[in-house]
């Protein structure tokens, strides 16, 4: 690869780093790269942070063709840098790339040039408890033309941000609401791709949540208005009696990173059940009616495991563990953020130093 790098003349002021929220601080650098037919990606290059020029109409701003992928580096013990699972994103964005009619990229150049780029921004990555470095690359369509159609030039970016704990008063379950009026994604529409109309068609109901003093909407199918899927920008898991479960990847769920890591530690390192299925709302109810129902977490590279301590359904509210922690949400938690700050082993090979 042929990258260049040009550094910004001043660089900002570095935020306090026992305040930082999510995701309105940026770094320095950024990383671009352009596609056309004739070069394919091209233009490798890492310069200042700064805004992006287009055309009124670029097809982005009008039809959504567009992609984006969320992962984290931190400091670990002695001062190292460490990616979690770059590989897994960047081969997630590719599906997305896939079903969005978005050209490929090539895994490994980006993953070089991302390391170069948080390597000229290291200083931004914090160190205090629970903060990292949130990673977000993405891919817009590009060609000035408001006729419909899969665009022919793309912009593909990496910006970076300092990020804080996410939980600042501890590990505090969330109350999550179930849409009966709206739905997110179908099988066969673009529920399994990271783009931006699944976050589109997610708002109305996530106001709705709030106004009525819920955190996040929990979405069923969309079809059958039955089958759980997933929860706002996270997968969903529930402990049934001592099976730890999560609904199947049917095609409208996104394949979220942390879904497979739990999956992967419960099965492989804990031993426990664990089921991919369909797993429709009345179950949920029942099983809390018969005092099964032990937990419920989401997951997602944001909050890594956000334990939910209330749902509810119509008139239906259920409050799960007493609207506390459960312990396989705490190890899932305690699992996933040793193994990305370097003080647990890490035995699937899932950090990156960089
Ligand atoms: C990104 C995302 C997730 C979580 O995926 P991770 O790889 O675990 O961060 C879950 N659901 C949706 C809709 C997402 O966009």
């Amino acid at each position: 690869m042929n990258l260049t790098v040009k550094k910004a003349n001043s660089l900002k002021q570095k935020p306090d780093e026992s305040n930082l929220g999510f995701g309105t601080i940026f770094t320095d650098h950024m990383f671009n790269m352009d596609y056309d037919p004739e070069k394919g990606w091209h233009n490798q290059r890492i310069e200042p942070y700064g805004p992006m020029i287009m055309d009124p109409a670029t097809m982005v701003l009008h039809y959504g063709q567009s992609i984006f992928e969320g992962l984290k580096a931190f400091i670990g013990e002695s001062g190292e840098v460490r990616l979690f699972r770059p590989k897994d994103n960047f081969a997630r964005l590719n599906r997305s790339a896939r079903r969005m009619c978005i050209p490929e990229i090539d895994p490994a150049t980006v993953i070089e040039a991302l390391k170069e780029l948080v390597r000229l921004d290291k200083s931004w990555v914090p160190s205090a408890p629970g903060t990292s470095l949130y990673i977000r690359p993405a891919i817009v369509a590009t060609d000035p033309y408001v006729g419909v159609r899969a665009s022919s030039t793309y912009r593909f970016f990496i910006i970076l941000s300092p990020v804080g704990a996410y939980y600042k008063e501890g590990f505090n379950p969330v109350k999550i609401w179930i849409s009966k009026d709206y739905v997110r994604a179908v099988i066969g529409g673009l529920g399994e791709a990271k783009t931006a109309a699944n976050y589109a068609a997610s708002l109305y109901a996530s106001e709705e949540a709030h106004k009525n003093g819920y955190t996040q909407v929990l979405w069923l199918d969309g079809v059958e208005r039955k089958y759980i899927e997933e929860v706002g920008s996270m997968n969903i898991f529930f402990v049934i009696g001592d099976e730890l479960v999560t609904p199947a990847l049917t095609g409208s769920i996104l394949a979220g990173i942390t879904r497979e890591s739990v999956i992967k530690i419960a099965s492989e390192k804990w031993g426990m059940k664990v089921s991919e299925r369909k797993i429709s709302i009345d179950e949920i109810m029942e099983a809390d009616a018969k005092g099964i129902l032990k937990e419920s977490f989401g997951t997602g590279t944001a909050a890594v495991i956000s334990p939910v301590g209330n749902i509810k359904y119509g008139d239906k509210i259920i409050t799960i563990n007493n609207g506390e922690v459960g312990p396989v949400a705490k190890k899932a938690f305690d699992t996933i953020t040793g193994i990305q700050y370097g003080k647990l082993e890490d035995p699937f090979g899932w950090v990156e130093i960089i």
